[in-house]
């Protein structure tokens, strides 16, 4: 990819560093005057790649003094070990700034630091005739140079990454798979994807894509369509019949775990551990694998047979699954234990669905909008009477009404206590949905369930004035006294929310932060229940969030529990991080760029009478074309 055939755009007025002209051709194996290139000291930032594991025949010159044809598991390693060194420098710069720069191999910084104390405390005693405002300020600079360089040591060098692969949570390689889609590459695109991200499928029709929000071509006309880029790759790439990049090696050591929830974080984790080695076993309670992304997410919006794309590829890296199988009743960590496995990590995410004080049964005709959307899944819709109100103002709402919609219900609203503007669905979901018939009854509480012969009839309403927190976080809506009002309903939904269900975890058990960042926890039981090394990760932690925070967070334990199982294989783990892109011919800004290419969507009219899925895949030159727009942020950082 390195080389490529152009397309690379700049933003802003060239530059003599930037321009083709101004350099002579590389001069062949001369490694100083290549790393002397003005263009080349820009781009040193980008030093991670995983093509070499999909590159064509042929093509294996095409990464300019890459560290290595380093597999996947070699890569992956490398993370634990980097994350290790890192905490190590840590600790030593607590002994002495510096110290861990030196152990991490950061010579430079190394003697910055462990000079600026001695000069520091050296000025003290320079000038030193008694306790003096002065002298107090010099030592407090003193322990601030200490408590920097710690800072500095735990958090490593400086990795350069572009604004939209530092905004999604999985740090996939944007700018690099639009590269290659715009090279015409669909299939080593999705392969970059899968090493951050198995959920390529999914993740191209319904993530939030924060990307898109931080994209700088947000400045220059519209955001790159990333999410409708990925989609095009994985869907081509799934096609083609991509198989996992590359087989673990003989005799690596291959530790036992159980991976309890076949969600996003579960089966993160899991592909993730079976990148590295290990022998991985999920266990869920459903038939099925998938979680919410098979059971929660509608067909309109997630068609079956790419979650199974999503789905087939990870096991195909040789898990096992136990389907029907409900933690805390047909299995334990004693049992698991018992069973040979070194660790557990539990991934169940959030089944347990909230309900709103006074709503009754089905038989009265109330829902929660999970069991709604898994019964629909499930090919086992439930009947939905007349007038169907659905509570909430999240995407799962919009989904729920827009279900109902295509089910066949002539009235459709959607109840929230937020006004319009500050609804959790995004806008263009909100949007979706009115074009498709809903309505919205934004700024509305409800007060009590109206039933009439056991059946709900409606509810007394309340308007909202504002949305408070209260010091736990739960949201408190402030209504408007003597502003009751009644709503008719003949079916009400609540999608309000959901939680985990834990009742597995002894009340004994002590949780201990592994990343707090992610959500990644170590149970530790102190009633004796088990020894076995046991984890926790995902929405079970963290409460409700999005596919790729949860498959981020289940990387991150798979990372951390091989790191705790496999600590000498760690230990062997080398990666030289000397990987440089090969020079890329720039390009001005065009005004045909400016525009945003939309993928074709089925009309609101059309769609609303089946459970087609309304955004179709970009065709291959409109994927080529909105990928030129893309500026390779990373090599300019
Ligand atoms: S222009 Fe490309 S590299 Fe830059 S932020 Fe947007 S998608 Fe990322």
């Amino acid at each position: 990819m390195g080389g490529g055939s152009g397309g690379q755009i700049r933003l802003g007025t060239p530059s003599l560093f930037h321009s083709v002209a101004f350099f002579p051709p590389r001069v062949k194996n001369s490694p100083v005057m290549d790393f002397l290139r003005p263009e080349n000291l820009l781009r040193f930032g980008y030093k991670d790649c995983v093509l070499c594991e999909v590159e064509r025949k042929g093509e294996e010159k095409r990464c300019d003094r890459c560290s290595g044809r380093l597999g996947q598991r070699d890569r992956l390693l490398w993370e634990i070990h980097k994350d290790r060194i890192r905490r190590t420098a840590g600790m030593l710069s607590l002994l002495y700034p510096g110290l861990g720069h030196f152990y991490a191999g950061r010579v430079a910084y190394g003697i910055f630091w462990a000079s600026l104390l001695p000069l520091s405390l050296g000025l003290v005693l320079n000038v030193w005739s008694g306790v003096t405002f002065g002298h107090a300020f010099l030592l407090a600079e003193a322990g601030m140079i200490w408590w920097l360089a710690w800072l500095d040591a735990r958090r490593g060098p400086r990795e350069p990454v572009a604004p939209c692969e530092g905004a999604c949570p999985s740090r996939i390689h944007v700018p690099d798979y639009i590269a290659l889609v715009r090279e015409n590459r669909p299939l080593e695109a999705l392969a970059l994807v899968h090493d951050k991200l198995p959920f390529a499928a999914f993740c191209g029709r319904a993530c939030p894509h924060p990307c898109e929000q931080k994209c700088v071509r947000n400045e220059y006309g519209a955001p790159i369509s990333i999410m409708a880029i990925k989609r095009y790759a994985a869907d081509i790439g799934y096609e083609a019949g991509i198989a996992p990049s590359s087989e673990v090696g003989e005799g690596v050591p291959g530790p036992k775990v159980a991976v309890v929830g076949a969600g996003a974080a579960g089966l993160s984790a899991a592909n993730t551990l079976a990148r590295m080695g290990a022998r991985v076993t999920v266990i869920d309670s459903n038939e099925e694998p998938g979680g919410m992304m098979r059971y929660g997410v509608t067909e309109f919006r997630f068609p079956h047979e790419s979650l199974l794309s999503d789905v087939k590829c990870i096991f195909a890296r040789g898990i096992h699954f136990r389907g029907g199988v409900t933690f805390g009743r047909d299995a334990s960590f004693a049992s698991l234990e018992a069973e040979g496995f070194d660790a557990v990590l539990v991934a169940v995410g959030t089944w347990e669905a909230l309900r709103l004080p006074g709503a009754g049964g089905e038989d009265q005709g109330f829902h929660d909008a999970l069991s709604f959307l898994t019964r629909v899944r499930k090919k086992r819709p439930p009947h939905l009477h007349g007038r169907v109100v659905v509570i909430g103002g999240g995407n799962v709402a919009i989904d729920v009404a827009r279900t109902a919609l295509r089910m066949g219900s002539q009235e459709v609203t959607i109840v929230c206590i937020e006004s319009r503007e500050t609804m959790p669905a995004f806008p263009w979901e909100i949007g979706e949905a009115v074009e498709e018939g809903a309505k919205l009854l934004p700024g509305t509480a409800v007060k009590r369930f109206v039933l009439k012969d056991g059946q709900v009839t409606g509810f007394e309403a309340l308007r909202v004035e504002r949305v408070d927190l209260d010091p736990k976080g739960r949201v408190v809506p402030r209504t408007v006294s003597g502003s009751e009002f009644e709503v008719a309903a003949d079916t009400v939904i609540m999608a309000i929310g959901s939680r985990a269900e834990l009742p597995f975890i002894p009340p004994t058990a002590v949780r201990k932060a592994v990343d707090e960042k992610h959500h990644v926890f170590r149970l530790i039981f102190k009633g004796g229940e088990s020894k076995i090394a046991a984890y926790a990760c995902g929405d079970c932690v963290r409460g409700p969030g999005t596919v790729v925070e949860a498959s981020a967070s289940g990387r991150v334990a798979a990372l951390n529990i091989y790191g705790n199982l496999c600590v000498e294989e760690v230990g062997k783990a080398r990666y030289r991080d000397n990987y440089r892109r090969r020079f890329e011919r720039q390009e001005p800004d065009r005004p045909e760029w400016r525009t945003r290419r939309q993928a074709e969507r089925l009309l609101p009219g059309k769609s609303r009478g089946n459970f087609e899925e309304v955004e179709k895949r970009f065709t291959e030159d409109c994927a080529r074309h909105e990928s030129e727009r893309c500026a390779r942020c990373n090599l300019w950082l």
